[in-house]
């Protein structure tokens, strides 16, 4: 058991118990897990939370996009809400903690609350959002962005897989299209605990982060269209080689995010390529990337830069290339009220805590449309995510669980 200071004790064991039960969901080969949004691992996943939450009396309800809200009621149910979450789907090769710890922690902070015998005059729910990582139905942070009315609902029920599968399709196939209507309701507040994704943090030897905003984050596709010819016959000088211009694009978008290091980051993500199949030279491409910068201004030089080597790359192989401004996120400050709340916490349970910027995309972005909303980090080991051996520490875990448990406390009871 671990104290806190309002007297208030949480299980740090019985939390690690709870993602422990998770590790198996979605294993694959490699080690790590997969569970892409609404497919069948990510409903076991949903499966499970809703099992825990259901077993320690919280009331579940699911929204028209899958959403999930596990409500400890109020003694003044009228009251908005304080909400706590993250999610539960995860990328390609990812680690068990990107997304279930926040939802675990929720549901550990619920528990810790029954245990005290504690009422809070606000209800608290633990919420899921749908399709927070993006890699099978684009944008990410959908779920969220649907409840904060960020993005379309209707948009976002339609959006397929590239099966032509569609979101609406798949919540229905496991049981997730909800009965409540999606957003559009009072919340007081929105808290998430999250590992941090990057080394600093581990670094640093603090055990809790106070992340003030997020990097503002801009996704390109770059769409290349040559002409097909034979392999073998067609002279060099007269190629227009689409996959040769995208190879060039990518470095050049690499290279871009050198130059501003360590600040700026560039990656190209993704490559398609037709008709990819040997003797024929390619003649379309569509590689997608995407660049993040704590400052928008400096983002913006570094999208003009990807922008001009699109052009160059156009010019010098002879083909035609659209830079495309896709999706865009980040660029957010969370609420100074709340940071000062997690602050002030921290420094109650003598844990040492660091201001810092998200670098990632994060539900919490999204619910600053509709409430105040703030986030707290834990250390990943060396900062490893979105891979199989992303790792957290238990013990430098206790911290910011409290921190937030705290806070979510005084927030319930305002
Ligand atoms: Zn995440």
């Amino acid at each position: 058991m671990t104290a806190s200071t309002t007297g208030v004790v949480f299980d740090g064991q019985r939390l690690w118990r709870s993602l422990e039960a998770t590790f198996e969901i979605g294993r694959s080969s490699d080690g790590g897990v997969s569970r892409l949004a609404l497919s069948d691992a990510e409903k076991q996943m949903r499966d499970r939370f809703v099992g825990s939450c259901e077993e320690s009396g919280l009331t579940v309800s699911v929204d028209t996009v899958g959403n999930i809200f596990a409500r400890r009621e109020g003694t003044e149910p009228q009251l908005a809400p304080v909400l706590v979450g993250s999610h539960l789907d995860s990328q390609v090769a990812a680690g068990p903690f990107d997304g279930p710890l926040g939802v675990f922690a929720g549901l550990e902070i619920a528990r810790a609350l029954d245990d005290a015998g504690i009422a809070t005059r606000r209800p608290i729910e633990i919420v899921s959002w749908t399709n927070e990582e993006g890699p099978r139905f684009a944008p990410p942070m959908m779920g969220s962005g649907a409840f904060a009315r960020v993005l379309d609902e209707a948009t976002v029920l339609a959006t397929r897989d590239p099966d032509g599968i569609s979101v609406g399709e798949e919540l229905d196939r496991i049981g997730y299209r909800g009965a409540t209507p999606c957003g559009g309701r009072d919340v007081d507040s929105y808290f998430e605990l999250h590992i941090e994704q990057s080394p600093s943090l581990d670094r640093s030897g603090c055990d809790v982060g106070i992340v003030s905003g997020g990097y503002p984050a801009q996704y390109l596709k770059v769409t290349i269209t040559g002409e097909t010819a034979h392999s073998g016959p067609t002279p060099m000088a007269e190629r227009r080689n689409a996959l040769v211009s995208g190879g060039r694009i990518a470095v050049a978008i690499d290279d871009v995010g050198r130059a501003h290091a360590p600040d700026g980051k560039t990656t190209s993500t993704g490559i398609d390529v037709w008709p990819n199949r040997p003797g024929i030279i390619p003649s379309l491409v569509e590689l997608r990337a995407d660049l993040r910068h704590p400052d928008a201004a400096e983002l913006e030089r570094m999208v003009c830069e990807a922008e001009a080597a699109c052009a160059r790359a156009a010019e010098h192989d002879g083909v035609s290339v659209r830079c495309e401004r896709t999706h865009a996120f980040g660029g957010v400050s969370f609420d100074e009220g709340l940071i000062a709340l997690l602050e002030e916490e921290a420094g109650r349970l003598g844990a040492r805590s660091v201001r810092l910027l998200s670098q990632a995309g994060h539900d919490a972005y999204n619910l600053l449309a509709v409430c105040p909303a703030a986030m707290i980090f834990c250390p990943c080991i060396e900062g490893r995510s979105h891979n199989p051996r992303e790792d957290v520490d238990p013990a430098r875990l206790a911290a910011s669980v409290g921190v937030m448990l705290n806070s979510v406390l005084r927030r319930a009871q305002a």
